[in-house]
């Protein structure tokens, strides 16, 4: 960012939940100020407001009274706010990039929510109440979808009637692409070597999970599908299930489709496989440590599909040069990789222990093996990295670029 008065908010609108960011062109990797609003719309609301404006709330908040609340306490910085860059879980196949909003492509955006019912009406609410609230600053898209839009036919077509593609847009399309995008990055900067010429498998382990395999810098293929419940185990949510199981289950039970979905979203994953003690790792790795055999089985689902999903992954590549953690678990869990790693046996793909312990907390290379320097030389054995995500840096950046470049286009054309 130029102009060091200039600021972007990040807005990133869940179901109960709200969260707020303010870069200032002065730091623009660290965000000067942070607010989560949680429990929105119930009587045990709070909005927390830290860094360089400190505030806190309790009581009945709903996501509007969140976002006057926070734009009140934050009015001094709200006024450099050149741009408002908003997470949108869905892009469908229309949007491959991030967007500035208006009429016509707000409009477009509305068309895309039954593809994604649960997240993207949110997502919209959130756009609505900052055009209501802050009226003169424009708003940017950044979707979790857009990363994957590179996929080739074969990787993202599902293998169900065609016309189930064409009439109801039934694809894979893949998510956490802000994250991933943000990783490549932060990869190819650690690694010295432009992205384009970097292949790499980053798994991305947080509450949900998901892996993707990027080939010279773009996605190549990915573990979420249509939904974000494909793909690895998750806290709450299943991941790849045979289609039979659901049919077998629900008429036992005689559930509707709409239970059973509710049941992989929110009973399943590492919750479910844990007979309901926890969908939280860090919980589960001290039940395990204390005897719980429930919360070993749990882990140890979760680790081996995992592996199972990077090594499926890697036939998207030429070579790996390199494998990524992050998300909560990836980036603080020494543990669970070291088990993810066990799995690889055959393709000598190791860990250090010592490195990854020591690296318990914090990024850096966990295995011994040297980079590969350019893509000219023989490949190498991976090196494994643990890289922390920072999706709102990426929203904050693809925001400031967008509204800069706008402006720019503007004062040339008048
Ligand atoms: P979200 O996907 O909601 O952003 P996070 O990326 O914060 O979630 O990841 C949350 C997960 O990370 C939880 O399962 C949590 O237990 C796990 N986690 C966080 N710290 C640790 C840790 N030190 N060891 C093991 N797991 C951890």
């Amino acid at each position: 960012m130029s102009n060091p008065s200039q600021s972007v908010m990040v807005v990133n609108c869940g179901s109960s939940s709200i969260k707020l960011a303010l870069y200032s062109s002065e730091d623009s990797v660290t965000p000067c100020i942070t607010a989560l609003g949680q429990r929105l719309g119930s009587d045990s609301a709070s909005l927390s407001i830290k860094g360089d404006v400190q505030f806190s709330s309790q009581g009945n908040l709903s996501h509007q009274e969140a976002l006057s609340l926070f734009i009140e306490q934050c009015a001094t910085f709200i006024n450099n706010v050149v741009g408002i860059g908003h997470r949108v879980v869905h892009g469908g196949e229309t949007f491959s990039e991030s967007i500035l909003l208006d009429t016509q492509t707000y409009d477009t955006l509305k068309t895309l929510n039954e593809l994604a019912p649960l997240h993207n009406p949110i997502n919209l609410m959130g756009i609505k109440l900052c055009e209501e609230l802050l009226p003169n600053i424009p708003n940017v898209a950044v979707f979790d979808t857009a990363f994957h839009q590179t996929l080739a036919p074969e990787v993202y077509l599902y293998a169900v009637p065609y016309q189930w593609y064409t009439d109801y847009g039934v694809r894979r399309y893949g998510f956490h692409g802000t994250s991933f995008r943000y990783l490549t990055d932060a990869a190819a900067e650690r690694l010295q070597r432009p992205k384009q010429d970097l292949n790499i498998l980053i798994a991305h382990l947080g509450n949900g999970c998901s892996a993707c395999a990027i080939r010279q810098g773009i996605s190549v293929d990915t573990t979420m599908g249509l939904t974000p419940l494909e793909g690895l185990v998750m806290g709450t949510r299943s991941g790849d299930i045979g289609a039979g199981v659901l049919g077998h289950v629900a008429a036992i039970n005689d559930h509707s489709i709409t239970e059973m979905l509710a049941t992989l979203n929110k009973e399943s994953g590492l919750l479910g496989l844990s007979s309901g003690f926890s969908n939280d790792m860090r919980t589960l790795l001290q039940a395990e440590s204390e005897g719980d055999i429930s919360a070993a089985r749990a882990i140890d689902v979760f680790c081996f599909r995992a592996a199972r999903h990077l090594a499926a992954l890697s036939v998207n590549l030429p070579s790996i040069d390199a494998i990524v953690f992050s998300g909560g678990i990836g980036e603080h869990s020494a543990q669970v990789r070291q088990r993810i790693m066990r799995h690889w046996q055959s393709a000598l793909v190791t860990i250090d222990d010592e490195l990854n312990e020591q690296h318990g907390n914090e990024i850096g290379q966990i295995s011994r093996n040297e980079p590969t320097n350019s893509s000219n030389d023989q490949p190498k054995l991976p090196v494994i990295l643990v890289i922390a995500t920072d999706e709102e840096k990426m929203i904050a950046a693809d925001t400031y670029q967008i509204i800069s470049s706008s402006f720019s286009n503007h004062k040339a054309r008048s």
